[in-house]
C-alpha cells in the first residue's frame, strides 16, 4: 500500500516512511492510495479471531512494508499491555452497547494508538538505524499516553511540556512518575496554549528540528488512524456474533476527529452497510457539529467544559475527511485548507447530503452531560466519563429502533473522578493503575514558558547518533 497526501505534494511513500513523516513534508495529511473493501466472507472469516489477530488482518491490509512474523509481534506487544484480556470489551446498558476503550496503561482510548506507536517507532528506528527525539505539549490525556507508549524505548527520547498546576492530579502523577531515563517531564509556569506555542516554535526552527531529529506525537499520525480502525470492526463482530444483526452505527466522542476518522475508514473497508451512521457528538465546542448539521465549518473561541480532550476549534484531522468529501481532489483541498487558515470558516452547506450519509451529529451540553451520569448510574449501576457521557448522550439521541448502537467509552470514571462525584454522587472505583501513583516517586523539570530555556534543556538532554549506536 502507497501513501499520499491530501495535498498532493508527494510521491508514493510506503508506510513506514508515512509513519515516520507523520505530517506530509507538503503540509498535508497522509492517507493510503486506497481503502480495500474486505468481502462478506472473508469477514465472517474473523468472527472468532482475538484482538491481536483481528489487529493483523486489518493492519497488513494497509502495511506491505513489514514482514508479517515482525507485524505480529509489534501487535502482540502492544496489547499485552491491556489489563483485559479482550483489549476493548463491550459491555451492555439498556438500549446501548459500551466499547471500553480504555483498558490501556494511562486508562484512555488513546492508549490503544500510542502503545502500537511506540513500539513501531522502536522497530522502524532499529531498522534503520535511526533515532528520535520526541516533542510534545499536553493538556493532560495525550502526554501520558505518548508517555507510556515509548518509556523505555531504545533510540527514542520523549521531551512532555505541561502546565503546571493546571491538570488534574492523577494526569499529573500518571507523567511524572514515569521515572525511564528516556523520558523527560517539563512542567511550565503558563497554560496549555503557552506550552503548545514554545513546542510550535521549536518545530519551526528547521535547523534545530533537522539535527536533533525532532519528531511530534500528535494525532495525525495515520499509524494511530490504523490501530483505531480495529476497535471498530472487533465491535462489530461482536455484534453480529452475539445478536445476529447485520448492520450498525456508532456514536464517538469527538475533538479532533480523528476517533471519527477511524470509524469512516472502517465504514468504507467493512461490507457495505455494515457501519451505518457515525454520530459525531461533540460537547459545547460544536465546530464539527455544525459541520455536519449545516455544513458550517467556522472556529470560535474555545469554552472549557468538563470533557477537556475535547475542548478543540480546529480538528487536526478534518482534512483527511475533506479530502474525500471533495472528490480527493488535492488542489480543491488544499485550496479550502488555505482558505480555513486565513478566514476562519469554511462554507460547505452544498455537500450536506453527502456528509449526512455517513454522520449525524449532536453537540452536547454540561447540564446534559452531567444528567446523563446521573441518570446511567442511577438506570444500570454504570458509571460514564464525561467524556463518554457526551457520546452516550448522542447515541441515544440517534438510536433507531432495531439498529445497535455501540457507543465509545474513551475514558475510565476515575480519570475524571470529580466530575463523576458532583453528578452521581459517589466516586469511582479506582483501578490499580491509578492506586499506585500516589506513594511513588515522580521525576520533573520546572521551566518558564520560554523558548530559549525550553529549547537548551532539550540541546543538553537529547539523544544524538551517537548515543543510538
Ligand atoms: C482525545 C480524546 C477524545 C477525542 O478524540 P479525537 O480523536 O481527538 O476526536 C475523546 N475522549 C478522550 C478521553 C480523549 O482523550
Amino acid at each position: 500500500m502507497q501513501y499520499l497526501s491530501t495535498r498532493g505534494g508527494i510521491s508514493p511513500i510506503p508506510f513506514s516512511q508515512a509513519v515516520m513523516m507523520g505530517l506530509a513534508s507538503d503540509g498535508g495529511l497522509l492517507l493510503p492510495r486506497n481503502i480495500p473493501r474486505i468481502g462478506a466472507e472473508t469477514f465472517s472469516s474473523w468472527s472468532e479471531l482475538s484482538y491481536a489477530e483481528l489487529a493483523f488482518e486489518i493492519m497488513s491490509r494497509f502495511i506491505d512494508d513489514i514482514p508479517s512474523s515482525n507485524l505480529r509481534d509489534l501487535i502482540n506487544r502492544s496489547y499485552a499491555s491491556f489489563s483485559s484480556e479482550e483489549v476493548t470489551p463491550l459491555v451492555h446498558h439498556g438500549e446501548l452497547h459500551i466499547l471500553e476503550l480504555f483498558h490501556g496503561p494511562t486508562l484512555a482510548f488513546k492508549d490503544v494508538a500510542l502503545q502500537f506507536l511506540g513500539n513501531l517507532f522502536e522497530y522502524l528506528l532499529e531498522r534503520d538505524d535511526g533515532y528520535l527525539n520526541i516533542v510534545g505539549a499536553t493538556s493532560g490525556d495525550t502526554g501520558s499516553a505518548a508517555i507510556y507508549g515509548v518509556r523505555g524505548k531504545k533510540r527514542i527520547k520523549i521531551f512532555i511540556l505541561h502546565p503546571r498546576n493546571r491538570i488534574s492530579p492523577v494526569q499529573e502523577r500518571q507523567m511524572t512518575t514515569v521515572t525511564d531515563d528516556n523520558v523527560y517531564n517539563i512542567a511550565i509556569e503558563g497554560t496549555f496554549d503557552d506550552g503548545q506555542a514554545v513546542v510550535k516554535a521549536l518545530f519551526n526552527d528547521l535547523e534545530f528540528k533537522k539535527t536533533h531529529h525532532l519528531g511530534a506525537i500528535n494525532s495525525i499520525n495515520w499509524a494511530r488512524i490504523l490501530a483505531q480502525v480495529v476497535y471498530y470492526v472487533y465491535s462489530c463482530l461482536h455484534v453480529i456474533r452475539h445478536e445476529n444483526d447485520k448492520a450498525m452505527d456508532f456514536s464517538i466522542p469527538t475533538g479532533n476527529f480523528g476517533d471519527i476518522f477511524a470509524g469512516y475508514i472502517a465504514k468504507n473497508l467493512l461490507p457495505e452497510g455494515t457501519v451505518r451512521k457515525l454520530v459525531l457528538a461533540s460537547n459545547a465546542n460544536d465546530i464539527l457539529s455544525r459541520f455536519v448539521n449545516m455544513g458550517d465549518y467556522s472556529a470560535a473561541q474555545v469554552q472549557q467544559t468538563s470533557s477537556p480532550s475535547m475542548d478543540i476549534q480546529a480538528a487536526s484531522n478534518f482534512e483527511r475527511y475533506l479530502y474525500y468529501l471533495l472528490d480527493k481532489d488535492p488542489e480543491r483541498t488544499t485550496e479550502a485548507m488555505l482558505e480555513f487558515a486565513e478566514k476562519g470558516r469554511l462554507d460547505l452547506s452544498g455537500y450536506c447530503d453527502q456528509i449526512k450519509r455517513d454522520f449525524s451529529a449532536t453537540s452536547v451540553s454540561e447540564e446534559d452531560v452531567e444528567e446523563t451520569i446521573r441518570k446511567f448510574h442511577t438506570d444500570y449501576g454504570y458509571l460514564l466519563d464525561p467524556h463518554t457521557a457526551v457520546g452516550v448522550y448522542a447515541g441515544l439521541r440517534h438510536k433507531q429502533n432495531n439498529i445497535p448502537m455501540i457507543c465509545l467509552a474513551t475514558a475510565h470514571p476515575a480519570k475524571f473522578a470529580e466530575t463523576v462525584r458532583k453528578a452521581a454522587g459517589i466516586d469511582p472505583e479506582q483501578p490499580e493503575a491509578i492506586q499506585g501513583l500516589f506513594g511513588k516517586q515522580t521525576r520533573c523539570e520546572i521551566m518558564d514558558a520560554d523558548r530559549d530555556s525550553v529549547q537548551e534543556y532539550i540541546r543538553t538532554n537529547a539523544l544524538l547518533q551517537t548515543d543510538a549506536e
